[in-house]
């Protein structure tokens, strides 16, 4: 079918003037980037819907990008026809030739905003019902649930018709919830995390904690890749890049076992917290979900919370791991998540942390550190990069390594 419009009905838009005006301008935004590479594509956002104008762009591949952007609620693509009767059954019987399988119920839905149009929607219901029904076999039409609707719809420049009804994704378009960072390692959660954050319409830059030579380039290659992959849901993510090894060696050397990790998530909140006022964000999002391990139970999060008053959110706390998983693998994050090359904290792992750490403890244990000294330094190593929907890291790597052979 050839296309020539798409149109898009607003997500969760219950609120009105500015804000209203915020979402939608921003949606067009957000939609504009994600479709960056059809410049013939045209965006028309309007106050109750945005029209999509493909000028020959492939509706298929529209179809792709749009089943990620947040804000969506439903979309349905449309041809547009003259204003005639004739043009008018024309299209119409070829879309329900296209769509329509044996045994299936319709029903033929006209709305009208021009009003001076020779017939109303009444007439054109049942013309256009009537016209199917001579030309095709085994039609049953049915009012209350069908199995599809044709809709009609007039408007003042001319018809607009339309056989499917789409689902968006829903949510609030990315921007309009404002700014945090999102600490983002190489596992299933954070990445599920960053998906529900982008979904509430905040707009996330990734801080990932690396530790060469303990972790590998493969393992920072893997991060920046699923920051690809969600990168499709934003258009653009940044990832900030944060040297840890000189503070987990530091740890590892001075602070007992029981304690390494403990400390170590505290130096984590207390860098991404740096970032987030360095890059006026307002919250600092992670994936961890309540028992899940050591780090993870509610005492271990009061001890580690301690180093910052900024709102720590964490999209996925009450999931249970099987939930996680079936999230990452919708959002196409699973399979990457689960190849193993490991980050910098498994690497730096005690056999036993405590489970129910102490704050006066491991306050105290930090005393032995020259902290600002060494979080100055990693301060001083961020390394930010946007990274840009499906940018791969990972193939590049494999592929330089290989020509170095
Ligand atoms: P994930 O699946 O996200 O790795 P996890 O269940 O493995 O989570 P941890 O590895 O203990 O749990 O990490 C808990 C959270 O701490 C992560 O979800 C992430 O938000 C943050 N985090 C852990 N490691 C890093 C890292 N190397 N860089 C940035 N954030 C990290
Ligand atoms: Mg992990």
């Amino acid at each position: 079918m050839k296309y020539t419009e798409v149109m898009v009905r607003y997500g969760e838009l219950s609120t009105k003037g500015k804000n209203r005006k915020d979402f939608i301008g921003r949606l067009a935004g957000n939609v504009t980037k994600v479709l960056r590479d059809f410049p013939q594509v045209r965006i028309y956002p309007r106050h109750d819907r945005m029209h999509i104008v493909l000028n020959g762009a492939p509706f298929e591949e529209i179809d792709k990008r749009l089943k990620k952007v947040f804000g969506i609620q439903t979309y349905s693509p449309t041809i547009k026809v003259p204003k005639t009767l004739a043009d008018i059954e024309k299209i119409s019987l070829e879309m329900m030739q296209e769509t329509f399988k044996d045994g299936m119920t319709f029903k033929v839905n006209t709305k009208r905003s021009d009003h001076q149009f020779k017939y109303d929607t009444n007439q054109l219901n049942s013309m256009v019902g009537d016209y199917l029904f001579d030309h095709m076999d085994n039609l049953k039409a049915e009012m209350k649930h069908p199995d599809m609707v044709l809709r009609i719809e007039v408007r003042q420049d001319a018809i607009y018709i339309s056989n499917q009804l789409l689902h968006g994704v829903g949510g609030m378009p990315v921007g309009t919830g404002g700014k945090a960072v999102m600490m983002l390692s190489g596992g299933i959660d954070s990445p599920v995390a960053s998906y529900l954050a982008l979904k509430r319409g905040v707009d996330i830059e990734m801080v990932h904690f690396f530790s060469p030579p303990y972790t590998t380039e493969k393992a920072l290659a893997k991060a920046k890749e699923l920051t690809g992959i969600l990168a499709n849901y934003a258009g653009r993510i940044n990832f900030i890049a944060v040297p840890f090894a000189e503070i987990q060696e530091t740890i590892k050397e001075k602070i007992p076992e029981g304690y390494l990790m403990t400390v170590q998530r505290r130096f984590m909140l207390q860098l991404a917290d740096r970032i987030r006022a360095k890059r006026g964000s307002m919250a600092i999002f992670n994936g961890e979900s309540v028992g899940q391990v050591a780090s993870q139970t509610l005492e271990s999060m009061f001890a580690i919370n301690d180093v910052t008053t900024t709102p720590v959110i964490r999209p996925v706390a009450t999931m249970d791991k099987t939930e996680i998983i079936d999230r990452a693998r919708k959002i196409g994050t699973f399979e990457l998540s689960i190849k193993p090359f490991e980050d910098c904290c498994t690497i730096f792992a005690p056999p036993r942390p405590k489970t129910k750490p102490k704050v006066e403890k491991a306050r105290k244990y930090e005393e032995r550190l020259d902290a600002e000294g060494l979080i100055q330094r990693a301060m001083d190593g961020i390394k930010v990069t946007p990274i840009y929907p499906n940018q791969k890291f990972l193939e590049d790597k494999a592929q330089e390594d290989a020509d170095l052979l």
